[in-house]
């Protein structure tokens, strides 16, 4: 039986991206399956309505919900969304699985299976599929690009008749997917720049980049090859070290996240006291409560000559790039699910099972479930 899957235009503030880009879509058909949009979902992306080649173009988000057995979005679907959807129909999106536990019981009560895009196991099978380390790289490239725009000063080394000017001094903090995008972008901007993590195999990862490690002295791997955690001594040597290191710093870029935590918090208004007028702080972990005193999430201010950025959704001000990385991951997922041509779940998989949160209406992940809502995501 030949499947129908639909997407909307997304609805939430300043989002550039779509789920489903025109490559994304011709492979769809290719391989049988219908493909229902909302007129204008790809727009704000880049994308015209005639690129999607052989889509069924709807006018309202509900002609598509009532139509479609897959449904694939980007924001986690409200309970309006879902309540729109057709019995026993698969949600395909960055769920995220620990907020509005409501919308589970709707999707109980209308039997719909829900795969999170955040849980697609980090393995190396699914590194195609990984949407969250997708996304994380659009951040911590357009990051470094907030911070070069808004300084006042150059980046790279300048050699002119008006005297030499010296290359800015960043600070990387976090040296996952977005920090390390962070770091490569701003190495090609031509300034020396610093990396941090408490994993010691980001030693490697920052060099490999032409960075250098700034050694505090503090390691803390958590489960999965995530970071844990800092004890409160740890914390304070952690905060010792770098309070005096930030004296130097023109750039610093905060991207240190614990899953499933709220973001640790790194810089203390009295460690900011040590930066220097002029220079630009931009806290990606300012969704989840700020890597910096001083963020106010989405927001720019300035304190003491100090400019301090808490963007959030920054890869969805990408929206063209954002959105064509994100619709393979999904459709990589999703490939998954189709047995040529048939939709067909293999729930020994163990991608599927690691992705999935309800099966026809039933909460299957352990991390969903309320009582324990509160845990790591690994
Ligand atoms: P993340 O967004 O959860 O965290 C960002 C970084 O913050 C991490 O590198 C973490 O170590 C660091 N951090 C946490 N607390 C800190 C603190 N107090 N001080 C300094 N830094 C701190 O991480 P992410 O980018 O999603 O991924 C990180 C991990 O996932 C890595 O182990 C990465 O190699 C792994 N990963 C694996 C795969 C795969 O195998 N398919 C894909 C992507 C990521």
């Amino acid at each position: 039986m030949s499947i129908t899957v639909g997407f909307i235009s997304e609805v939430s503030e300043l989002e550039q991206r779509v789920a489903l880009v025109p490559e994304t879509t011709k492979k769809m058909i290719k391989a049988g399956w219908n493909v229902s949009m909302q007129a204008g979902a790809g727009a704000n992306a880049g994308f015209i309505d005639a690129a999607y080649i052989d889509c069924q173009l709807e006018s309202s988000t509900q002609a598509v919900l009532s139509n479609s057995d897959v449904f694939v979005c980007i924001s986690a679907p409200s309970a309006e969304t879902i309540s729109m959807m057709k019995d026993g129909s698969v949600i395909v999106g960055m769920i995220a699985p620990f907020a509005d536990q409501q919308r589970f019981e709707l999707a109980n009560k209308k039997n719909i299976t829900i795969f999170s895009m955040e849980l697609v196991p980090r393995t190396s099978r699914a590194q195609s599929m990984d949407a969250l380390s997708s996304q994380a790289s659009a951040a911590g490239y357009k990051a470094v690009l907030m911070a070069a725009s808004s300084a006042p000063r150059f980046f790279p080394m300048l050699t002119t008749a008006a005297g030499t000017i010296r290359p800015s001094q960043v600070l990387v903090i976090g040296a996952g997917v977005a920090g390390l995008q962070a770091i490569a972008t701003a190495k090609r901007l031509g300034a020396m720049v610093m990396g941090y993590d408490v994993r010691p195999e980001t030693v490697e990862q920052i060099q490999s980049l032409g960075a250098k490690f700034l050694d505090l002295g503090v390691q803390a791997v958590g489960e999965g090859g995530y970071a844990r955690d800092l004890t409160d001594e740890e914390k304070q040597q952690q905060q010792d070290a770098l309070s005096d290191y930030l004296k130097k710093v023109d750039i610093l870029i905060t991207t240190a996240a614990v899953p499933g935590r709220p973001a640790p918090r790194l810089i203390t208004e009295a460690m900011a006291d040590n930066l220097k007028p002029g220079s630009v702080v931009v806290d990606l972990g300012a969704e989840g409560g700020g890597n910096v005193a001083m963020t106010e999430k989405g927001k720019t201010v300035n304190v003491a000559g100090v400019t301090y950025m808490g963007p959030i959704n920054l890869a969805g001000t990408l929206g063209l790039h954002a959105s064509e990385m994100y619709s393979r991951n999904v459709w990589n997922l999703l490939s998954l699910m189709n047995n040529d041509g048939e939709f067909e779940i293999n729930w020994e998989d163990d991608i599927l099972e690691g992705s999935n949160v309800t099966r026809d209406g039933q909460i299957v992940h352990a991390m969903v479930k309320p009582k324990e809502n509160s845990g790591e995501v690994k």
